[in-house]
């Protein structure tokens, strides 16, 4: 039996382990590293409620500090990992090393940047990944501003349905033919292209962003189709990057995240990961999740197998987003599908996209359409 657990990274995916070994009866000594000097909070909510002011910070933490004392869970929210010494089993951090015998990696992933000179010299762009990123964020999301948001993914498409409620002006430009374009069937950006539009949101795709220019206090954006546009604040949301630079220094395998096998260990025994910082095989393919219910059923299963459970991780995904009064549940994962078929349509409030490799279903989109959402989840045996 273990004695000394440490976890890099506390975020969801690093407090779904740290509780589950406890409630698993793990008797020994959890620390959890943190970089953001906060103790766990939810991240839905930043491109969300609380981006719009509606959820106050202190609602946004998971568990109060009397979980923590009660658990003895020892967090150091502002204590960042810096270096893995495995041979002497050792995590370094910016204040101490601390010895292990099993190391959890739940470090996240980071926003992918714009390219460094085209940003170069730009105070207003901004992403999203943290508490830090939406209060810096939120007062430019006023009446009159006028925002640019770069990539119509789910994060990009939540931030301008906020900046859109409070009375922001907002273009949207996705390089891809089609917003959702990696995630989603075409029914499915088909809703969200004429919800936001008539929320007033212009959408534009198939254009890519090629130069920034300071102009005074705003950004003139110029796009690949020719067209230019002036902005107090841009927001860039083109996907994410896991954070497995610790793991790669560490020597454990990384392959566009840190490679975990069935059980959630690394090529190290003593060392394993869970949430957006992994990559797994699934159905014959490397793949990544980000979702907050992967990111706690791996972290979960990661803390079973550290007490010798032994069972092996099956993905159970499920995703959520909400924008402006729609809310899209996602079951299942739509990889590798031959064909989608819709029911309902992008005029209509509600709205079930169902993809399928043959007469297998692999995933489900419902647009407000919660009962099709739980249906599909039992079928999907989810
Ligand atoms: C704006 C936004 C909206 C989202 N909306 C949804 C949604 O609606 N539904 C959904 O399912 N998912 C959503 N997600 C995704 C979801 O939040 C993530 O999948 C989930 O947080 C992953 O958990 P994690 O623990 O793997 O990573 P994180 O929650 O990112 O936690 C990782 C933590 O590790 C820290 N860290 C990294 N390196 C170190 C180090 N060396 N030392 C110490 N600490 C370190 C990071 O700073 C971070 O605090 C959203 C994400 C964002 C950013």
């Amino acid at each position: 039996m273990p004695r000394r657990i440490v976890i890099v990274g506390a975020g969801q995916a690093g407090l779904a382990a740290a509780a589950k070994l406890r409630q698993a009866g793990f008797a020994g000594s959890i620390t959890m590293l943190g970089d953001e000097g906060l103790m766990p909070y939810q991240r839905p909510p930043l491109s969300k409620a609380y981006l719009l002011g509606k959820l106050e910070a202190d609602r946004l933490s998971y568990r109060n500090e009397e979980f923590y004392r009660h658990e003895e869970i020892e967090v150091a929210p502002g204590e960042a990992a810096v270096e893995i010494d495995r041979a002497a089993g050792e995590v370094v951090t910016t204040l101490r090393r601390i010895s292990y015998d099993h190391l959890v990696l739940a470090t996240g992933a980071r926003p992918i940047e714009l390219p460094a000179p085209m940003a170069a010299g730009i105070s207003n762009i901004f992403y999203l990944r943290n508490r830090a990123d939406a209060d810096r964020l939120r007062p430019s999301l006023k009446q009159g501003a006028r925002l640019l948001v770069v990539g119509g993914g789910y994060v990009g498409l939540e931030v301008a349905a906020a900046a859109r409620q409070a009375g922001a002006s907002v273009t949207l430009v996705e390089m891809a033919p089609r917003i959702l374009n990696r995630v989603a069937a075409e029914p499915t950006a088909a809703y969200f292209r004429n919800l936001h539009s008539a929320k007033g949101v212009e959408i534009r795709e198939g254009t890519g962003l090629t130069e920034l220019t300071v102009d005074g206090a705003r950004v003139t954006a110029s796009l690949a189709d020719g067209s230019r546009h002036s902005a107090d604040a841009v927001v860039v949301g083109i996907g994410v990057r896991p954070n497995a630079s610790l793991a790669m220094q560490a020597g454990l395998a990384v392959e566009g995240g840190i490679v975990v096998d069935a059980f959630g260990r690394t090529t190290d025994p003593h060392i394993w990961a869970a949430g957006d910082c992994t990559t797994f095989e699934y159905d014959g393919e490397m793949i990544r999740i980000e979702s907050v219910p992967h990111a706690i059923d791996q972290a979960e299963h990661v803390a079973r197998n550290v007490l010798g459970a032994g069972r092996a991780y099956r993905p159970r995904p499920w995703f959520w987003s909400d924008q402006f009064d729609t809310k899209l549940q996602i079951a299942g994962l739509n990889r590798g599908y031959d064909r989608v078929q819709s029911a309902g349509g992008p005029a209509e409030s509600s709205m079930t996209i169902s993809y399928f490799l043959g007469e297998r279903l692999l995933a489900v989109d419902c647009l407000n359409d919660a009962r099709s959402f739980m249906q599909a989840k039992r079928q999907l045996g989810l």
